[in-house]
């Protein structure tokens, strides 16, 4: 039988953690970037990847350009072929000419070895793929793998891994582990299954072999396209770092999430509750679209729950019957006016009936008041009535005699 805590002796801390409205990060040690360093407290770093050829070197170029320019702080590009990880040398040169030397990832794939050595001279971050670094290929024809059969393969990748390892090391440079649930090795298939487990133990392999020959620059991922098996394999993996003393920052994502209203939805569902527990560093939000159509998604999600703050707060009632105005235009009109007064919270509220108490500690508020007539707050402090018909250029004047206001 549960025994319910008797309220007189009951500890404090249960309490105040559900009251406690801040999120907690998990510690992380800090990994460099090029300029940006992930984990160790610092701001969750949005990052997307191009979709050009990298051997397109202008387009490549421009692809990198225009997803830093809009706030994508890594930039990651694939990197299928010696060929590709050779261009890099000059997209790079290309950039520190006619740019900025954006911090870059290079993707390395099948077999990669070769390629990832090359890459590492040109990127600062290498993301190998567990799975896929040391390809077995699949053997229909097996039923087990025997412990001997698992260290052998082990062997082989250390051998294979080490090279890059001591590359990265030495230039100072990182790695991310990235592991998908999709791409698990036949080997992990076989002793953890196609489980959260089997990533994790994928990942830590991967990790002690790096740890044994002193590199910690490593970014950790446990993409899934499936956002329950993410969940798990995030919240296990921590679970696990935790225990082996481990604490290496979380790059987020959801793969395969589609497009459109759905793809930002589960991406949110994915990478928002693992942000929400402390969990996360760095985050992508993957979509069947153009990469730049992603940054502003990684924003909302970031500001949504208070992490960083990108763009001014909206908070505005959803409308009812007692809505004195038409609420959707005069959003509209309160943000095209506002939107670049980044770190300000507004308030657009319909009536003076439940609004000014639910406007959440905005800054500002512009709240119906009665027909025709709406009324200016600056936090909890009505203001001003004023004419609905001048309510946007009243808000606009109270917000500059605060000396908040600049210019679009
Ligand atoms: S603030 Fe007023 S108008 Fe808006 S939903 Fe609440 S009651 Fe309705």
């Amino acid at each position: 039988m549960q025994t319910l805590p008797n309220p007189t002796t009951a500890q404090p801390t249960a309490n105040t953690a559900l009251t406690d409205t801040t999120i907690h990060r998990r510690k992380t040690r800090p990994v460099p970037v090029g300029n940006i360093t992930i984990g160790g407290g610092n701001p969750v770093v949005v990052q997307s990847m191009i979709n050009e050829d990298t051997l397109d070197i202008e387009g490549s170029v421009a692809g990198i350009r225009r997803l830093h320019e809009i706030g994508c702080e890594i930039v990651r590009v694939t990197v299928p072929s010696m060929a590709h990880a050779k261009a890099l040398a000059e997209i790079k040169q290309r950039l520190a000419r006619t740019y900025l030397l954006v911090p870059l990832v290079a993707d390395v794939h099948h077999n990669g070895m070769k390629i990832a050595l090359e890459v590492a001279k040109h990127v600062d971050k290498v993301r190998i793929n567990p799975g896929l670094y040391v390809f077995e290929k699949p053997n229909p024809n097996r039923t087990e793998y025997t412990p001997t059969e698992f260290a052998e393969i082990g062997e082989k990748i250390r051998a294979t891994l080490e090279p890059l390892v001591i590359s990265l090391r030495d230039q100072g440079k990182s790695m991310r582990i990235g592991v998908n649930h999709g791409s698990l090795a036949e080997r992990m298939l076989f002793s953890y299954g196609d489980t959260p487990e089997g990533m994790v133990e994928s990942a830590l392999e991967f990790i002690r072999i790096c740890e044994s020959l002193d590199f910690r620059n490593l970014v950790i991922s446990m993409k899934a396209s499936r956002v329950p098996v993410m969940l798990a394999a995030y919240r296990l993996m921590v679970q696990r770092m935790d225990h082996l003393g481990m604490d290496y920052p979380l790059h987020l994502g959801v793969t395969e999430a589609g497009d459109g209203e759905y793809g930002r939805i589960k991406s949110t569902a994915g990478i928002g509750t693992l942000l929400a527990e402390g969990i996360g560093d760095t985050i992508r939000v993957s979509l069947t679209e153009a990469p730049e159509k992603e940054i502003p998604v990684c924003y909302s999600i970031l500001q949504a729950l208070g992490l960083r703050k990108t763009m001014v707060e909206y908070v505005a009632c959803p409308s009812c019957g007692r809505t004195l105005f038409n609420l959707e235009e005069v959003l509209h009109q309160v943000r095209e006016a506002t939107k670049h007064l980044t770190g300000l919270d507004i308030a657009v509220m319909g009536c003076i009936v439940n609004g000014p108490g639910e406007m959440a500690d905005a800054d500002y508020g512009y709240v119906g008041k009665q027909p025709g007539y709406i009324s200016l707050y600056r936090g909890r402090d009505e203001i001003k009535k004023v004419p609905e018909s001048q309510g946007v250029d009243e808000l606009i004047k109270l917000i500059q005699a605060d000396g908040r206001w600049v210019d679009p």
